[in-house]
């Protein structure tokens, strides 16, 4: 069950912008036999070829459990899960637009009542570090203290969520907003809003989503 909704993920990647073997997407899960953990996309697989046997489980120690290596970014997914007890998946993607902005080194500010989908009022963006080092893995954390989204410097963006589809979900609004907000760069400074306008916001977007009345 965990492994299908994992795989589905990895071949929809794609709808953020993400191309080729960049990103890497991992669930929290607990092995029968190994203990917690999390079951993670293998390193270097291309999206379309990847089949659900290729999928690993690296426990919560970092030991890895599979037929492939797992995703080089094991340790920054790893270390969320540990941080993080909301997280229940996370999606790390190089989706064009948001990749762009952190070349830039530039976060996201208010310009868009949206970014509270990232839980505050800004979407930071964490210093670069090498690709899978344990720097990359501090700086990521750092940067989604208090949010479910954040960008990396010189590399993509990094998102969380309680499922699955919430962390996948976030990770195409996340590209969509850096789209938007490409456009205003390029058209002037947009307009941002108040710190307490997007408090505001994060509340409303608690109790956000379908509700039948
Ligand atoms: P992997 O193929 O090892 O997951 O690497 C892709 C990537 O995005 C590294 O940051
Ligand atoms: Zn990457």
């Amino acid at each position: 069950m965990t492994a299908a909704a994992l795989l589905q993920a990895a071949r929809s990647l794609e709808s953020t912008g993400n191309v080729g073997t960049s990103g890497n997407l991992s669930v929290r899960h607990t092995d029968p036999a190994q203990g917690p953990g999390m079951l993670i996309t293998p390193s270097g697989v291309p999206y379309e070829q990847l089949q659900e046997d290729a999928l690993v489980f690296v426990d919560s120690e970092g030991a890895p459990r599979g037929r492939y290596a797992p995703s080089s970014e094991w340790r920054f997914h790893l270390a969320i899960y540990a941080d993080r007890p909301d997280a229940g998946a996370v999606v790390h993607s190089h989706s064009p637009h948001a990749t762009a902005l952190a070349c830039l080194g530039r976060p996201l500010p208010a310009f868009h009542y949206e970014v509270a989908f990232a839980g505050g009022k800004d979407i930071r963006c964490a210093p670069y570090a090498t690709f899978g080092t344990e720097q990359i893995s501090v700086n990521v954390l750092a940067a989604l203290e208090g949010r479910r989204a954040c960008l990396i410097a010189n590399h993509g963006a990094v998102c969380l969520g309680e499922t699955m589809d919430k962390a996948l979900f976030l990770a195409r609004e996340l590209e969509q907003l850096a789209r938007i907000y490409s456009l205003c760069l390029a058209m002037g400074e947009p307009k941002v809003l108040s710190d307490e306008e997007m408090a505001h916001v994060v509340e409303k977007f608690a109790a956000y989503g379908p509700r039948e009345v």
